[in-house]
């Protein structure tokens, strides 16, 4: 790949390369840059724009890379990414503030904060799956944050990749933003490189990699990495909405999203139902031939279509709806799997495709000791209800998230952070929480010249005594009970008397102190 402004790649020179252009980036974000809130929020304008005035372009790119719908790119990546860019930009005003603490009265004249700071450099990665989507929402809060990035977009998704390698630098201040493409042997190049933070999306597997390289060097990392996403479903939920918003969950990006529903566990009976359900809401959906539906993205190459067909020639379950394949459309439909057992293929690996293997459990107990004894997931799903299931599974569960009574859209609720645990990641991002990610949080305290306070803290200077140490435990039992907010007005009365007690309290001290140790 040729080499281009904001666009850096290619040959043996790239160490080098990297390195030349990490050291050019540093110096800009020395000069303090991308300090100014001014500067930020003009690039989140720009980012804004950029996201509005290519639409259709980017709906294209992403079109020519796995066949994704309009729809779906328009509604579940670039939407997004304009509310995020709105919104961030809404409130940044308010959120770079200094984070002051409330009144310590055991330390009255003394002011204390917490200050956001950037990291400096940062580097993104993306997966290929929702491909504007996953390196670009975390970049609104790297800009908003202060930070220089390079963004890395996956080879697996060229036109997309190729595409934001070409409006960033058209849209953003070239010289703090640039995009890295190339492959794998790209990224783990620009891994040797030590950046200031590293924010990834990808796989568990290559996660573990990009925490070795970031161990290296101390560098903080946020790993959004995947698994499997398990639906419990409750013989009293509604078995008919439950079938059409799993299926839903499972069919958008044809079922290559990290949070689809990657198997269910539910009796014979909830199952039966949802698969009579099934073949009606897929025919209503997609037609007599799914292949057919403009509206079914397709398999983002014929690896994934080789390692997704494997899995079903090895199931030990039975097809119930579906299992239809072409490898040279790289298209498979929609496919349900019954009486699959816990050993199974399918049930061993992320399925990251549209196959949605069933198996059986008669109670919530047995659901969630199963799920229990494999990897913490990405999002775990109830559908009940009860109130009392779905307490169960919120408050006895480890996972990034849960849902009731739905999937995938924990995603776009404003407010909910996103990240996993475990073997899922490390992290969280969206909204504030992707400026609290790319912000250090530096703790700040500032002290006074007060003599009255000087006077209050003396004891701490030698000669020690057993008397000093008997106020310091004094104050620290007596004082640490209460939580004063910060009231300005009650802050000074309180250390007005809590001087003038000091006061007190040190002279008392110094009088009845031995003179001699
Ligand atoms: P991918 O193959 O495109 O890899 C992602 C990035 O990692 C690419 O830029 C690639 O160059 C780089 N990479 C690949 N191998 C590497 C290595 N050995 N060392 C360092 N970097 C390397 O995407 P993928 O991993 O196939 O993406 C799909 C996975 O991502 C799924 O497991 C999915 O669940 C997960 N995912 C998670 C989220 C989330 O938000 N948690 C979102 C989307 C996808």
């Amino acid at each position: 790949m040729a080499a281009d402004a904001g666009l850096v790649n290619g040959g043996a020179s790239n160490n080098e390369g990297f390195s030349k252009m990490m050291t050019e980036m540093r110096k800009v974000f020395e000069t303090g840059r991308t300090l100014p809130l001014a500067f930020r929020l003009r690039q989140l304008d720009r980012f804004y724009d950029m996201v509005n005035e290519n639409f259709d372009d980017m709906l294209s790119a992403s079109n020519k890379d796995m066949r994704k719908t309009k729809f779906e790119a328009g509604s579940y990546e670039l939407e997004i990414l304009k509310i995020e860019a709105k919104k961030m930009k809404k409130n940044l005003k308010t959120w770079v503030q200094r984070e002051w603490l409330p009144f310590n009265i055991l330390v009255p004249f003394d002011s204390a904060c917490i200050k956001r700071d950037p990291y400096g450099l940062v580097l993104i990665i993306g997966p290929w799956n929702y491909p504007f989507l996953l390196p670009l929402q975390p970049l609104v809060g790297a800009i908003a944050a202060g930070n220089c990035c390079i963004l890395k977009p996956s080879e697996h998704s060229p036109h997309v990749s190729a595409k934001i390698a070409e409006l960033i630098p058209k849209y953003l201040d070239p010289e703090c933003y640039k995009v890295a493409q190339g492959g794998v042997q790209d990224t783990i190049q620009l891994l040797d490189q030590k950046f200031d933070y590293i924010f990834a999306t990808s796989s568990t597997c290559i996660g573990k990699s990009i925490m070795q390289a970031a161990a290296r060097f101390l560098t903080p990392v946020t790993l959004e990495l995947g698994g499997k996403s398990p639906v419990y479903i409750d013989e009293d939920a509604d078995l008919e909405m439950t079938t059409k918003r799993i299926l839903w969950g499972k069919c958008i990006n044809l079922g290559q999203t990290c949070i689809a529903p990657d198997y269910v566990l539910c009796s014979r009976k909830a199952q039966t139902i949802f698969i009579e359900n099934a073949k009606k809401y897929l025919q209503e959906w997609y037609g007599d031939d799914p292949k057919t539906s403009m509206d079914l993205p397709r398999i983002i190459n014929l690896n994934h279509f080789k390692r997704l067909s494997k899995l079903l020639d090895g199931t030990s379950g039975n097809i119930a709806l579906g299992g239809d394949r072409d490898s040279e459309d790289l298209y498979i439909s929609p496919t349900l799997v019954v009486d699959v057992n816990e050993e199974d293929m399918l049930m061993q690996e992320e399925i990251f495709g549209p196959i949605l293997p069933f198996v059986t459990v008669n109670s919530k107990e047995e659901a969630l000791k199963f799920i229990k004894s494999r990897p913490k997931p990405l999002a775990l799903y109830v559908f009940s209800k009860s109130t009392a299931t779905m307490d169960y599974f919120i408050d006895r569960s480890s996972a990034g998230a849960v849902c009731v009574n739905d999937v995938v859209v924990q995603n776009a609720w404003d407010g909910l952070a996103f990240g996993g645990v475990g073997d899922s990641g490390m992290g969280r991002y969206h909204g504030r929480y992707s400026y609290d990610t790319f912000s250090h949080e530096k703790s700040v305290l500032i002290r006074s010249f007060s003599k009255t306070g000087e006077s209050m803290a003396s004891v701490r200077y030698p000669p020690y005594s057993t008397r000093h140490m008997q106020i310091i435990g004094a104050f620290v039992k007596h004082f640490t009970k209460f939580n004063i907010p910060q009231y300005k007005p009650l802050a000074y009365l309180l250390s007005f008397i809590g001087g003038v007690a000091s006061a007190i309290a040190v002279v008392g001290a110094r009088w009845i102190t031995p003179k001699k140790r």
